[in-house]
């Protein structure tokens, strides 16, 4: 299934979400102290991912279409 991604933007993410307070949600505020960089649109929702999670969600689901 194709993703998209965005340059990181909190506005895209829900209310209340790691991704719209400035954390990644792809590790997890907790277990991730970097800023996201890219917001990606997945299966399984938004996406909010530091440099790292980039690369983890691109192998995990393939190249993202550029949104
Ligand atoms: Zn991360």
């Amino acid at each position: 299934m194709a993703i998209v991604k965005h340059a990181y933007d909190a506005t895209l993410h829900n209310k209340g979400t790691v991704g719209q307070r400035g954390g990644c949600s792809w590790h997890g505020e907790r277990a991730c102290r970097e800023q996201p960089t890219s917001s990606y649109e997945t299966p399984n929702g938004m996406m909010a991912a530091c440099p790292r999670g980039e690369r983890q969600i691109e192998d995990l689901y393939g190249p993202p279409a550029a949104g």
